[in-house]
């Protein structure tokens, strides 16, 4: 007896007439596309494998660092069909022990620019894009929207908190990987049921995220980042079961929701811990997870429609008094004020985008309070300004509301869909 046993499958989408004949009683049955040895053909030896499924998959992978590069090399591989990647940084010298996808003839480029490049070149029949920022601002939710899983290949607290709570309020399940010395470990959250990131933290770490929003709303120099002591290993060994896990959630098989999975590297020690919600979790108490609540899909584009533009659309579902309300989203700096001074000051950048040396009074040479909005009804001289300069990014879902009929709509920049997704067939 041979050492594994063919399936016969019915093929989807490209199968000829004898593929779609129905199956019938007997001895094996081979299908076309066993018999084809083309790219995916072992893959597809395991008996529950679906190319397709992994062909249509949407996978936002958060990080192009050692983890990114590992779960991007295993995604391209595995043909997960788009992929969008997110990160800030450029290439330096000391990511080459790490990162499977970069040259040395790539330090000083982007990493996102060369992580995507490459995923590609390993295999053309992915479609990666690239989204060069902080995840923070630059990722738009209706981009979550759209994927089946989130890959958190971060490092540092701050950024897996904000893709957490992306991640809670779209219901989206999502895969983080941490990396420290020869450990690694794997967290599976599929919110709004059981845990999310936010639960595990302790004191210490909420206080050092608090420390990073700083109440002036300003960012801080964030200087010891990407400085984790790691090795390529065990990067591979973490970032290897982030993605198997993700092929498992992608095929609908089940997958270790609520734990913490992982290996001691010195040890060779693997542990599997069960993770509560923690009662005190911000994003549990706070956040609404809008996954099930109908998305406006409108011709709105971050870069080209206008706060006026999308007022309208609001009011359109809302009513008259329809306002832009971002409360649980972010905040906007509309101005800085130095009170001593008597100095104001007109900008306008996120709150957390602006640094404390941006901000500094040109009399006292002390940080300016900054004037933050987190609602928008027109009144504010802004109208004309455009959506990408009020903060928002291509694909975001905005949150408009009618305070006085508490009638809440989520409108949808679609507009922005062509810069991730192709446009479906036909259209
Ligand atoms: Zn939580
Ligand atoms: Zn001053």
């Amino acid at each position: 007896m041979a050492g594994f046993e063919i399936r016969v499958k019915a093929a989807r989408g490209d199968g000829g007439e004898a593929a779609r004949a129905p199956t019938q009683d007997g001895p094996i049955q081979i299908s076309k596309e066993d018999l084809l040895e083309d790219r995916y053909h072992r893959l597809r030896l395991i008996h529950w494998w679906d190319q397709e499924r992994l062909r249509d998959a949407t996978v936002v992978v958060a990080g192009a660092g050692a983890l990114g590069n590992e779960a991007l090399k295993n995604l391209a591989l595995l043909g997960a069909g788009r992929l969008v990647v997110c990160d800030m940084d450029t290439i330096e010298t000391s990511n080459l022990t790490r990162s499977v996808l970069f040259r040395q003839r790539d330090v000083g480029r982007s990493k996102v620019e060369v992580a995507v490049e490459r995923t590609m070149d390993i295999n053309p029949d992915v479609r990666a894009v690239a989204v060069e920022g902080d995840l923070r601002y630059a990722l738009g939710l209706g981009v979550i929207r759209r994927a089946d899983v989130v890959l958190s290949c971060l490092d540092n607290i701050a950024a897996r908190v904000y893709l957490s709570r992306h991640c809670y309020r779209m219901g989206k399940p999502s895969i983080d990987a941490g990396l420290d010395h020869l450990n690694g470990d794997v967290y599976t959250f599929a919110p709004p049921e059981g845990p999310c990131y936010e639960c595990r933290l302790k004191e210490p770490d909420r206080k050092e995220f608090r420390r990073r929003q700083s109440c002036l709303k300003l960012s801080r120099a964030e200087s010891s980042l990407g400085k984790v002591p790691t090795a390529p290993t065990i990067a591979a060994i973490t970032a290897g079961m982030q993605v198997q896990i993700a092929v498992r959630l992608i095929h609908g098989l089940p997958v270790p929701a609520g734990r913490r999975l992982g290996l001691y590297g010195l040890s060779d020690v693997f542990f599997d811990i069960a993770l509560g919600v923690n009662e005190d979790c911000p994003a549990h108490g706070w956040l609404d997870c809008l996954a099930g609540r109908e998305v406006i899909e409108t011709p709105l584009r971050a870069d080209r429609s206008t706060l006026d533009d999308l007022l309208a659309v609001i009011r359109e579902h809302v009513g008259v008094e329809g306002v832009l309300s971002l409360d649980d989203d972010r905040e906007v700096i509309v101005g800085l004020r130095c009170a001593p001074c008597s100095v104001e000051r007109s900008v306008l950048a996120l709150a957390g985008a602006l640094s404390e040396d941006d901000a500094r009074c040109a009399g006292c040479g002390e940080p300016m309070a900054p004037d933050l909005r987190s609602r928008f009804d027109g009144s504010e001289g802004l109208g004309d300004r455009t959506l990408a300069e009020l903060g928002f990014p291509p694909l975001h879902i905005l949150r408009g509301r009618n305070e006085a009929t508490d009638r809440e709509v989520l409108i949808e920049l679609t507009g922005d869909l062509p810069l991730y997704f192709e446009a479906p067939e036909g259209a």
